[in-house]
């Protein structure tokens, strides 16, 4: 069935991982899907791979940039008429140094300017398409390095707890227009993302993961996370506001 029948969304971080695997589920719920990424080469070719230029289509958007956030928005409301999913995907770990007294200013600034303003900024501009309609969705990824700590780097921990933050703010300012405002939180997952922050291979990657987690019988894949954040576009969540949806297989209870 096609759930997202009809809507029109768009996916930062699009080109890559999560994002990635969201892009194509939406497509295949019959979503409009603009994949917006700074990954310019990598993206088009998924994005022409994915469906035609009236269905599918790839935008240059770095997050952090006011004008990149607010062109892309601006586009789907041209191509497509109208935003009703931003699912504010991008992110990046950082340098990986868990030490205070090793941190790096600059770095700190750039994980904060990226995960948490450019998430803002993506909220901010899809909310001044959509209060108009009196509808929407506004989706974050956190992570679980929003509910749990010590295993990631700093700047990455406090940056996915202010997104959940940010989400349950523009959940309660945008609701009274109709907007519905939620984050999903993967568990730990090999994507490019995690392999480069760790500088170990997928197989090693993929055996720690298997030896932490509490749900046996296999680990999370970006095809899990991407079926959550289906559930929270489509109408079936008309009632869900202000959720983080840890989608970790129970490994933050531990
Ligand atoms: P990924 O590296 O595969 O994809 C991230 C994408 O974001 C890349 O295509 C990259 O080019 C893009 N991006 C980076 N900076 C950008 C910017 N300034 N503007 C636009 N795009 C930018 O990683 P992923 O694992 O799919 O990560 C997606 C999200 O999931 C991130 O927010 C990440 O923090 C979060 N997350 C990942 C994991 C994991 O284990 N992989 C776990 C929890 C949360």
């Amino acid at each position: 069935t096609q759930r997202l029948q009809g809507k029109v969304a768009i996916i930062t971080g699009g080109a890559s991982g999560i994002g990635a695997a969201t892009a194509k589920l939406f497509v295949e719920h019959g979503a409009k899907v603009i994949v917006a990424d700074v990954q310019d080469e990598i993206g088009q070719s998924f994005c022409k791979a994915l469906g035609p230029n009236d269905t599918v289509l790839y935008a240059r958007c770095d997050v952090t940039l006011d004008s990149d956030v607010k062109d892309v928005v601006d586009m789907a409301v041209s191509k497509f008429g109208r935003l009703d999913i931003m699912y504010n995907n991008a992110g990046i770990v950082g340098a990986v140094d868990p030490t205070t007294l090793g941190s790096d200013d600059e770095n700190f600034k750039r994980v904060f300017e990226v995960n948490v303003y450019g998430a803002f900024l993506g909220a901010k501009h899809a909310a001044r398409v959509m209060i108009p309609t009196k509808k929407g969705v506004i989706l974050f990824t956190a992570s679980v390095a929003s509910v749990i700590a010590g295993e990631s780097p700093h700047a990455y921990t406090v940056s996915k707890h202010a997104v959940v933050g940010l989400m349950k703010n523009l959940c309660v300012e945008l609701g009274q227009h109709g907007i519905r405002v939620n984050c999903i939180s993967p568990g730990a997952i090999t994507t490019p993302l995690l392999n480069n922050a760790l500088k170990i291979d997928k197989s090693v990657v993929d055996g720690v993961l298997r030896a932490s987690s509490v749900l046996k019988g296999g680990l999370i894949e970006v095809e899990d996370i991407a079926e959550a954040v289906v559930y929270l576009s489509s109408d079936e969540s008309r009632f869900v506001s202000g959720v983080n949806l840890v989608v970790d297989g129970g490994y933050s209870t531990t």
